[in-house]
């Protein structure tokens, strides 16, 4: 289907207005705050939550080093975990939040579990800078995946913390 639904409210810009409580960036927080816990294991630090009526419902971070397993992203691991907790294969209405910007993997993922909308902290760009350039993938995908998914730039003081923290190490 490719009828309506075309909203031109502007892709990857912060959000306005959606948000009077600052629920997202606490949200951001926390995924900033486990991917910190990530640097701090000698993980990547990417880290990820599936927020389901007001509840974190899956929480994960990226295992592929820990797992030899390359589609062991953070977003997909928080998938599969809100996924098994609520016993269904979609995720209507749920939001994404990502400590850095997911991803053309996580994108398509997000969007086969009906998620709608994600929120990330760190863009590519950032993330790129500090070591960590997935940004080919995201051109392979071309601009489709913004129909059916809302990205929303949210950054916060805190965005680097996590790849500062596993530079250091
Ligand atoms: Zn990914």
């Amino acid at each position: 289907m490719t009828s309506g639904n075309h909203d031109e409210s502007g892709p990857g810009t912060a959000s306005t207005g959606d948000d009077p409580q600052g629920l997202d960036a606490q949200w951001l927080e926390s995924a900033i705050q486990g991917a910190e816990r990530q640097a701090r294991d000698g993980a990547p630090p990417f880290f990820a939550v599936v927020v389901l009526n007001g509840q974190a419902v899956g929480a994960a971070g990226n295992t592929v080093v820990l797992n030899n397993d390359p589609t062991a992203h953070a977003e997909i691991m928080a998938i599969r975990e809100a996924c098994r907790e609520i016993s269904r294969t979609r995720l209507t209405g749920a939001t994404l939040f990502a400590s850095a910007e997911p991803c053309a993997l996580c994108l398509v993922a997000a969007a086969f579990a009906g998620i709608e909308r994600i929120v990330y902290a760190l863009d590519a760009d950032g993330a790129a800078d500090a070591g960590f350039d997935y940004r080919a993938g995201q051109a392979l995908l071309g601009s489709g995946i913004h129909e059916c998914l809302r990205l929303e730039h949210l950054p916060l003081p805190d965005s680097i913390r996590p790849f500062t923290s596993s530079r250091s190490r």
